[in-house]
């Protein structure tokens, strides 16, 4: 799991309580597994096919603030030379630097945003139901 997971909350079904899910638990999530409560000791399962696939979003978030970053970097390199070269004057520059800072920053809060989810788990059917 990447560092895009951290920040996951999960509510039990049993006991109704929320919890900071931890990396072997959205783990067990990942692969389906039901896992137990960290407070009851109930077993849980994530059910709903629409966390289901807002979890499953997690790790494209992860990858979309990475080339977001290298996207920043790229662009203030090439604000920069294209002021070396001439085809900017520093005021330009200035002014293209500031507005994809703006925008990275404005992303990232995006990001950070969608990241904090609090997911309900169902409790696992029981076999003999
Ligand atoms: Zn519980």
């Amino acid at each position: 799991m990447s560092v895009a997971t951290l920040g996951v909350q999960g509510r039990c079904a049993h006991c109704q309580t929320t919890l900071l899910l931890k990396p072997w638990q959205l783990n067990a999530i990942a692969i389906n597994e039901p896992f137990t409560c960290a407070h009851c000791q109930k077993s849980l399962e994530l059910r709903c096919p629409k966390q289901i696939r807002r979890f499953r979003s997690l790790d494209s978030l992860g990858w979309l603030r990475f080339s977001a970053s290298l996207t920043v970097c790229t662009a203030l390199l090439v604000a920069l030379v294209m002021e070396w070269i001439g085809l900017l004057n520093v005021t330009e520059q200035l002014n293209a630097s500031l507005i994809v800072i703006f925008v990275y920053f404005a992303l990232m809060r995006l990001v950070h945003h969608r990241q904090h989810m609090t997911l309900t788990l169902d409790a696992v059917r029981s076999l003999d139901d």
